[in-house]
């Protein structure tokens, strides 16, 4: 065997080392809940894109759900106005008792005039984790997500992407 062709190998062997197993895309989940299933294609290719495997902590989200997402938000100290761009709705929010049943009617009602808080309300968001990604990978995911037409959010725990309507 000519050396050459044992350097070939040896090149072939490490870019199979190297290819990332996600070709594919790679996309498990930490949550029960799912949504529509163009956004399942949309985390797929996402994935696959920016060669990042993805867990999803958050998708479709009850009304409940968000009222204690962002009041856990609210409790971290984060500022909901920077967050949400619906001011009106935060207002109301903000100017309501800080309960559960209080901000989820608030925001089912938002939900139910046409302008939802959050898209997870109605399945086009999805958080992805972000403790186990590196700066590069997270960059790469964000890049791709507005390549692909949609809205990436980098948050405290987690990386927010509000996907397009097809
Ligand atoms: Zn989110």
């Amino acid at each position: 065997m000519k050396a050459t062709t044992v350097a070939a190998i040896g090149a072939g062997a490490l870019l199979l080392l190297r290819k990332p197993k996600i070709r594919k895309g790679s996309v498990s989940f930490a949550t029960p809940n799912r949504g529509p299933a163009v956004v399942m294609r949309y985390l797929v290719r996402l994935s696959q894109r920016a060669r990042v495997p993805i867990v999803i902590t958050s998708w479709t989200r009850t009304p409940q759900a968000q009222a204690a997402a962002m009041l856990a938000k609210l409790e971290r100290g984060e500022n909901l106005y920077d967050l949400y761009r619906n001011d009106a709705a935060i207002r109301a929010l903000m100017n309501a008792d800080r309960n559960l049943a209080s901000w989820a009617s608030i925001i089912d009602a938002w939900t139910q005039s046409g302008r939802p808080l959050s898209r997870h309300l109605d399945g086009y968001g999805t958080d992805i984790r972000t403790r186990n990604l590196r700066p590069d990978q997270i960059a790469r995911l964000m890049t791709t997500a507005r390549a692909m037409g949609a809205n990436p959010v980098l948050e405290s725990d987690h990386l927010h992407i509000g996907w397009p309507r097809p």
